[in-house]
């Protein structure tokens, strides 16, 4: 009994210092980290549906997660690593079991994130390259890197070669570009719709994250590829100013 209440209050005192590590680390990212070279536009804190990011990345990264229809959490807790570090990720996408770090074009520090996503892959035998995983979620939960997006290049597209330049040049402006993404484990993650429950779902076996159904006939893109579209946030709202954030868009101004 008393090593059990020991143990209750240790899970209480530690539930507290999590919760007390969270709340740092959330201050220590809306602060902009102050790192040199990293006070670009991208850095500047960004509101969007109600939630302050980071960055205008992070925010563009909320956005099209929402045009994917995937249900996203900013920040949702902070998990101790095996090597101790206390780290915070991004995003929690709860429906399909991944994390998504997202990192901008500034030094790349993504340690912890790899970390987790090797503690968070399954170890469920493959026979001749085929995992026969029955965790809930396929391969355990995938941790991915985000990185800003692809620009779109109507010239590198001979399905536009018949376009004047001048449409080329407008379309270019107002495309957002394309995802961009790499996983913390070893094979390539890809994106896909599930024919059988239409979400959208990142995967790196063969079957959808939410539904388990077979991607079969699933048009699946790997990272950089055409198909889906990234959604550019620009402007800065600083923490406390009401919503200016505006999306860089189809006015082709
Ligand atoms: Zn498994
Ligand atoms: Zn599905």
């Amino acid at each position: 009994m008393s090593i059990q209440g020991d143990a209750g209050i240790r899970c209480m005192v530690e539930a507290l210092a999590d919760e007390q590590e969270t709340a740092r680390l959330r201050g220590e990212h809306l602060k902009g980290s102050g790192l040199a070279g990293d006070m670009t536009v991208e850095a500047l804190p960004t509101v969007y549906r109600g939630t302050t990011f980071r960055s205008a990345l992070e925010a563009s990264w909320a956005a099209t997660l929402d045009s994917l229809g995937i249900t996203w959490e900013y920040e949702p807790e902070t998990v101790t690593l095996p090597s101790g570090a206390k780290y915070l990720p991004d995003f929690r996408l709860p429906d399909i079991g991944v994390w998504l770090e997202v990192k901008g074009p500034g030094v790349p520090r993504v340690e912890k994130a790899i970390e987790f996503g090797q503690v968070l892959a399954c170890d469920c035998p493959s026979i001749r390259g085929i995992t026969r995983c029955s965790c809930r979620w396929p391969g355990g939960e995938l941790v991915l890197i985000g990185h800003p997006p692809v620009p779109f290049s109507p010239w590198a597209d001979e399905s536009y070669d018949h376009w004047p330049s001048r449409s080329r040049l407008r379309l270019a402006r107002r495309h957002g570009g394309h995802l961009k993404w790499t996983s913390t484990r070893k094979r390539r993650a890809w994106l896909a719709r599930c024919p059988d429950c239409q979400h959208a779902t990142w995967f790196d076996l063969g079957c959808c994250r939410a539904c388990r159904g077979p991607l079969v006939g699933a048009h699946g893109v790997h990272s950089g590829a055409e198909g889906f579209e990234f959604i550019r946030i620009s402007g800065a709202a600083v923490p406390g100013d009401h919503d200016t954030t505006s999306t860089e868009e189809a006015a082709d101004a």
